[in-house]
């Protein structure tokens, strides 16, 4: 079926009515925070061409240093004993450190800039994720390599299998499994947009009123059940091998951190096909025909091909609904909220 059958079969389906309509501007709370121009202005071309490079710097330096890790015998788990988790831990969060602490320097808007009430809470976020939510989700569906996915891998129909033992070899195989794995992400976070029953559990990630690396990790317990599916499907069709799987994670969590993240990254030819920051920050918009457009969070390519791309780069406030923070307990008791007052909120 050709792209745009698809979009338009899709189309049919959905309803016209948006979910999550924005509401009247007089209903939006005048904000005490500074003022920052809808578009970002670089101060020289020479800064608009420096702004390409840390993106697939990031994205490729930390693939690398992954795959390094897990082919070399020297930082073996063998060799480096109880020191090759903190070295594994290290080498998948430093980007986030990197990424903070760059959004003090080069802030893109500084009404985004987080305090630390923000950081205490996405640290909360995080650790929730990372202790609660994802353990608990994959102990049930078990990970892409153990029993439960065994099947898939032994009887699959896809005749490539993702595995490699080289560096070039694994950074491809990620690539990869990423843009297959955000086919299937594309369609559910696009349904998501369009069905309550789906939107309930996507909203919380919309209320965020500030862009920043930390809030990729803002993300409602029941939402990482539906993403569960996409990744661990792709990889266990594809047969990845847990070398495979750990560089992909690693592209995966360095996309999430990038496109979050409150700089002013922007490179044609990287983001024809790795999302940008500018394309995320557009799709948080509190604009309702913004946030209907790039739906894919680390690829872009899907968007591109399925008409939902836009190359935006202007963007008043993010946010949702009333475009005011909620607070904790109502992002996560939202998910459970009769649709009209979901929709109020
Ligand atoms: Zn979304
Ligand atoms: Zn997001």
């Amino acid at each position: 079926m050709s792209s745009i059958q698809t979009t338009a079969a899709l189309d049919e389906l959905l309803p016209d009515e948006p979910l999550a309509k924005a509401p009247d501007t007089a209903q939006i709370k005048e904000s005490d925070e500074p003022f920052d121009p809808p578009a970002y202005m670089y101060k020289s071309k020479f800064t608009e061409f420096l702004w390409k490079l840390p993106q697939p710097v990031i994205a490729l330096t930390s693939m690398i240093a992954v795959a390094i890790a897990i082919t070399s015998e020297a930082m073996s788990p063998k060799a480096l004993g109880e020191g090759a988790d903190l070295l594994t831990a290290f080498l998948l969060f430093s980007p986030l450190l990197l990424l903070l602490a760059a959004e003090r320097v080069w802030t893109k808007k500084k009404a985004w800039l987080l305090n630390w009430k923000d950081y205490a809470e996405d640290i909360f976020w995080i650790f929730t994720a990372a202790y609660i939510w994802i353990p608990l989700i994959s102990d049930y569906y078990r990970t892409p390599i153990s029993d439960a996915f065994e099947w898939i891998r032994e009887n699959t129909f896809v005749p490539i299998t993702l595995e490699a033992t080289t560096i070039p070899g694994l950074i491809l195989c990620a690539v990869v499994a990423q843009t297959a794995a955000e086919f299937i992400y594309y369609w559910i976070h696009r349904c998501s947009h369009r069905y309550m029953i789906a939107w309930r559990t996507h909203a919380t990630h919309h209320h965020i009123t500030k862009m920043s690396a930390m809030r990729s990790n803002r993300t409602h317990p029941t939402e990482f059940l539906a993403l569960s599916f996409s990744t661990p499907i792709i990889l266990a069709l594809f047969g990845a091998t847990p070398e495979v799987i750990a560089v992909s994670a690693a592209l995966g969590f360095c996309n999430g951190w990038i496109t979050h993240s409150n700089l002013p990254m922007r490179s044609s030819i990287w983001n024809w096909f790795f999302t940008s920051p500018e394309h995320h920050q557009l799709h948080h918009s509190h604009d309702f025909n913004d946030s209907n457009t790039n739906f894919g969070c680390g690829i872009i390519i899907w968007d591109r091909l399925f008409g939902t791309f836009s190359s935006s780069s202007y963007i008043e406030r993010c946010g949702s609904g009333t475009g005011k923070q909620l607070s904790l307990f109502e992002q996560y008791a939202l998910a459970l909220y009769p649709d009209d007052k979901i929709k109020s909120l």
